[in-house]
């Protein structure tokens, strides 16, 4: 078997790649770990910055986001009660969309099935080869057969466990890491959320989070520690420390039900650096975690994505080589941008548990210089949205 581009992976970063380089006639295939049911069913991100947006449309797959995505002019945050309504539209003039990861990989599924491009799901062992020269190939076992496939690039868009990043000789590849002592316990339940923005609460009990996918269904987070098991939290004592976290005001208004997906994450802040190792390429959670205070795992992937798939298409079209030549500094830019962005949120409004009373005061001061400056609500206003691509 033969293509130009193996793509490992098909969650957003993986699909949307391949989506972008068929469009434009290259041939890929893509390799998935999991079964199509499996993939689904991972409850992840949902806000999308307007240049993700723009770049689903661009794939042609942004007709059902549009109809279902709800524009956000903003968000609300808390500190100990106090609030603080960020602007976007009034700060940036932009907006940011919410529609679940899970609705954008179906979208990319669903189209990807009806232009006839075959993905390979429950894709056992696979392995990549040789990528250190001009003719790298990846091979992998699927119904007990055992397939290879040379091709001309592999796109490593294989999440943080996945096997790209891992097949990269210690020696050629920099990691920089924070893990963070704390995770987010979450829930989906479909109730209407009580605010139409997102709510983020800094609380003496821990960080909350009022994130929706829909108006019928809500996502909710708090705060909690690492060893916490999902098991242990009935819908009930959820719903009772989210208003705990909250205004009584809120509280009382929220809708609660029955959750349809809980489980326990925990935040990471992550970077390899470079992305390029001769003819593999890292992309999305393969190269980088971001702890998901500040929305922007799966807008990274996106911008990664637009880059590779401009340096392929570059590449393939018009045999021009800049494109790949700079894309892992494009991209790293841009990336560590989005670390310092999602740490400093993280930072803003979790409770640390070794924090000294001086840090919790240095915290306090920083949401206050927040509250009264408008060039800080415009910093953070305009991260939120995304930088420029
Ligand atoms: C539990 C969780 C909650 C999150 N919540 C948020 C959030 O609220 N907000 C936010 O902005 N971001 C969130 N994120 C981050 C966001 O979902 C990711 O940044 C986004 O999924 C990245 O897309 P990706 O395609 O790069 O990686 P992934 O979505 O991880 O996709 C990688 C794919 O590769 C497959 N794979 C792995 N190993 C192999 C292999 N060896 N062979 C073949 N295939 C393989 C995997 O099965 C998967 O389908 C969350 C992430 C997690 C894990």
């Amino acid at each position: 078997m033969r293509t130009q581009v193996a793509i490992i992976g098909a969650g957003p970063a993986g699909l949307l790649l391949a989506r972008l380089l068929e469009n434009a006639g290259i041939g890929v295939l893509v390799l998935e770990r999991r079964s199509p049911d499996y993939v689904l069913a991972r409850i992840r991100a949902g806000v999308l910055e307007q240049g993700s947006v723009d770049l689903v449309d661009e794939a042609g797959v942004g007709a059902r986001m549009r109809a279902e995505g709800l524009p956000h002019d903003g968000i609300e945050m808390r500190f100990d009660g106090d609030p603080l309504r960020i602007d976007f539209q009034a700060r940036t003039g932009k907006r940011v969309l919410v529609y679940g990861q899970t609705e954008l990989t179906r979208d990319l599924m669903e189209a990807r099935a009806a232009a006839g491009a075959a993905s390979v799901y429950a894709a056992e062992d696979v392995a990549i080869a040789d990528f250190d020269t001009p003719h790298p190939s990846v091979t992998w076992r699927h119904g007990g057969a055992l397939h290879a496939a040379d091709c001309d690039f592999i796109a490593g868009c294989d999440g943080f466990h996945g096997a790209t990043r891992a097949s990269v000789p210690v020696e050629a590849i920099n990691t920089f890491e924070r893990v963070y002592p704390f995770g987010w316990l979450g829930v989906m339940a479909d109730v209407p959320p009580v605010r139409d923005e997102l709510i983020y609460a800094h609380h003496a009990r821990g960080f909350a989070l009022c994130s929706m996918r829909s108006r019928r269904r809500v996502r909710c987070y708090l705060q909690c520690p690492l060893d916490t098991d999902a098991a242990d939290w009935s819908d009930e004592r959820f719903w009772d420390e989210l208003r705990r976290r909250l205004d009584p005001e809120i509280a009382e208004a929220m809708q609660t039900g029955p959750s349809i997906e809980k489980s326990v994450a925990p935040l990471r802040s992550f970077v390899a650096e470079p992305l390029r190792f001769g003819t593999l390429f890292l992309a999305g959670d393969a190269a980088h975690i971001v702890p998901p205070t500040g929305a922007k795992g799966l807008n990274l992937a996106a911008s990664d994505v637009r880059y590779l798939a401009e340096g392929l298409i570059g590449h393939f079209r018009e045999r021009s080589q800049a494109g790949l030549e700079h894309y892992s500094a494009r991209a790293l830019a841009r990336i560590w941008k989005a670390e310092r962005f999602s740490w400093w949120m993280t930072k803003l409004l979790h409770t640390f548990p070794d924090d000294s009373a001086f840090d919790r005061r240095v915290q306090r001061a920083e949401f206050d210089y927040l509250r009264g400056s408008a060039a800080a609500q415009t910093a953070l206003a305009e991260n939120y949205v995304g930088l420029p691509a």
